[in-house]
């Protein structure tokens, strides 16, 4: 197939507008519905709520992955892709898979320093994979 430029994709959420060559794909090779700015802007938005609000929010993520069987499927094969692939340890910049990262983190000698999506995948190693995409629309 090939890409057309003057194919621009809107965000679902603002009036960002960019060329579908340069839109962003996730790790499953499906778009992403928002642009850069409103993704960090919701992630934003988790990290600044209270300990509370973070556990309804989890609660309720949680029991979709109880009740939607559809959407627990692909919230599997989403981690399942993420843990493949490939990242660069943050602290001390050795290239790894990313499921070999939490392992690595305890015996890494480069830092302490957890990026948002190693404590992600922590939740999600804890919790069963629910944590990503409490805020996708
Ligand atoms: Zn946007
Ligand atoms: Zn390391």
């Amino acid at each position: 197939m090939v890409e057309n430029k003057e194919n621009l994709i809107k965000c679902a959420k603002c009036s960002f507008k960019a060329p579908s060559n340069v839109w962003e794909m996730k790790l499953l090779g499906d778009r992403f519905l928002l642009c850069q700015r409103c993704r960090d802007y919701s992630r934003g938005y988790y990290n600044n709520q209270s300990e509370e609000t973070r556990e309804i929010l989890l609660a309720k993520a949680s029991n979709r992955y109880a009740t939607d069987e559809n959407w627990r499927n692909h919230k599997i094969v989403e981690i399942t892709a993420l843990r493949k692939s490939k990242i660069n340890c943050t602290a001390c910049g050795k290239l790894m898979q990313y499921g070999s990262l939490l392992a690595h983190k305890k015996c890494c000698k480069g830092g302490e320093a957890k990026s948002t999506l190693t404590q992600l995948l922590e939740l999600s190693v804890a919790n069963g994979p629910l944590v990503d995409s409490v805020f996708t629309c």
